[in-house]
Order: C-alpha cells, then sequence, then structure tokens
C-alpha cells in the first residue's frame, strides 16, 4: 500500500502513479515512472487531475521527494492526462455536442 501525496488515502501501488524528482537546481522536474524503475526517492499519485491539484496546492510534492526547491509538475501533469481513462465529462462534452435531431426536419 502506498499513499497518494494528493488525497492522502493509501491504495495499492498498483493504482497509483510513482514519480521521482529529476534534474537538480533551477532545473528540477518531477518525472512520471510508470516503470517503477526510476532511481531516488519517489513519491505516488492517483492518476486523477483532482489529486495532482491537491497536491499542488499543498506543495505536497516538495515535501514527499525532500525537494528543496520548485520542480517544474509540466511532465507529471501530462503523464495524468494521458493515463486517464477515456470519455470524462469533458472530453465527452467536446467530442458529442448537441445537434439537432433530422428526424421529423420538413422539406
Ligand atoms: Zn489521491
Amino acid at each position: 500500500m502506498r499513499t497518494c501525496v494528493g488525497c492522502r488515502k493509501r491504495a495499492p501501488a498498483a493504482e497509483l502513479i510513482r514519480f521521482v524528482a529529476a534534474g537538480s537546481g533551477v532545473d528540477l522536474r518531477l518525472q512520471p515512472d510508470p516503470g517503477r524503475r526510476l532511481p531516488g526517492r519517489g513519491a505516488h499519485l492517483h492518476p486523477d487531475p483532482a489529486c495532482f491539484a491537491l497536491a499542488e496546492r499543498r506543495r505536497a510534492f516538495g515535501r514527499a521527494l525532500r525537494l528543496t526547491g520548485v520542480a517544474d509538475t509540466g511532465l507529471l501533469a501530462e503523464h495524468i492526462r494521458e493515463v486517464l481513462p477515456h470519455g470524462t465529462t469533458d472530453d465527452v462534452a467536446m467530442v458529442a455536442p448537441s445537434r439537432p435531431s433530422k428526424v421529423g426536419r420538413p422539406r
């Protein structure tokens, strides 16, 4: 079991994304580690934008990874978007706009 740094709930490691800090100094970034092979101190997060936002707001990334600087979260955010199941409400709204029915349209 691992703890999500966003919502702080415990979940099996397989349900969470592992990520580590890569780089150093001003070029510090959060590196998703789907293969769970990267060395170094890792932390875990649900593949959920809500958990990501929570962790960012609480500055939980830096705390979990013991970072002294501010890390770029772009890679991790992108990874979460990629692994999200398709058909979230936003996607549905975009691909399925309400359109008028052709049935019964007068000629
Ligand atoms: Zn979570």
